[in-house]
C-alpha cells in the first residue's frame, strides 16, 4: 500500500478516516496530535512544552515536529505504507515530510482532503469535547484552531495539487457515503 496524508480542517473526520483505512488496508497510522498527547499523558520534557501551545490551539514548531515525525516514521513495521493524520500542517513540514521520504527511496503517496462546512465542524468538535473531554475543543480554543488551519494550513492543498497528489472529498451529511468515496478511489 503507498502512504496516505489524510489532510482537512479540526473536526474534518481525519482520526476517524484513518481508523476505517487502516482496518481495511492495514497500513500503519501516524496521528501526530495523538503522539503529543501521550507525550503530555507522560508528562515528558516534549509533553510539557506540547501542552502550552496544544490548549492555545497554536502549532509546535516545525522544527519540533519533523523530527518528531520521522523518529515516529522509522519505528513502522517497513513495506505497508502509513497514513499520516495531522501531519503536516505547514509548507515547510510538507517538504521536510518529502525530503524525509526520498531520503528513504519512499513516497508521499496520496493526499485525501476532507472539505467539510464549518458549522458542521464546530458542532462535532464541542460533542467530542463532550464525549472524550479533549481539553483544546472548547469554542475558544476550537476558534483558534480553525484560524491557524486557514492561515498555515489551507493553503497546503494547492501545494499537494501541484504535487499531483490532492484528492478531495467533500461531506454531504453521511459518513457511510463519505467512506465509500473513498474506499473507491482508494481501492483502484
Ligand atoms: P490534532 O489531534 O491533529 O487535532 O492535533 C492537536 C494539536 O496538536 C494541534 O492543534 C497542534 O497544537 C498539535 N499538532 C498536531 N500535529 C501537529 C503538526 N503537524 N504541527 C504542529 N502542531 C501539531
Amino acid at each position: 500500500m503507498k502512504n496516505i496524508i489524510i489532510f482537512g480542517a479540526p473536526g474534518s473526520g481525519k482520526g476517524t478516516y484513518s481508523d476505517e483505512i487502516v482496518a481495511r488496508y492495514g497500513m500503519g497510522h501516524i496521528s501526530t496530535g495523538d503522539v503529543l498527547r501521550a507525550e503530555i499523558k507522560n508528562g515528558t520534557e516534549l509533553g510539557k512544552l506540547a501542552k502550552g501551545i496544544i490548549d492555545k490551539g497554536q502549532l509546535i514548531p516545525d522544527d519540533l515536529m519533523i523530527d518528531i515525525l520521522a523518529k515516529v516514521y522509522d519505528e513502522q513495521e517497513p513495506g505497508k505504507g502509513v497514513i499520516f493524520d495531522g501531519f503536516p500542517r505547514t509548507i515547510a513540514q510538507a517538504e521536510a515530510l518529502k525530503k524525509m521520504l526520498a531520503e528513504r527511496g519512499h513516497e508521499m503517496g496520496n493526499m485525501i482532503e476532507l472539505i467539510v462546512d464549518e458549522e458542521t465542524l464546530m458542532a462535532r468538535l464541542l460533542n467530542r469535547a463532550k464525549e472524550q473531554g479533549r481539553a483544546d475543543d472548547n469554542e475558544e480554543t476550537i476558534k483558534a484552531r480553525f484560524d491557524v488551519y486557514h492561515k498555515q494550513t489551507e493553503p497546503l492543498a494547492e501545494w499537494f495539487g501541484k504535487e499531483g497528489i490532492r484528492h478531495t472529498f467533500t461531506w454531504k451529511g453521511d459518513k457511510e457515503i463519505m467512506l465509500k468515496e473513498i474506499f473507491d478511489f482508494l481501492d483502484k
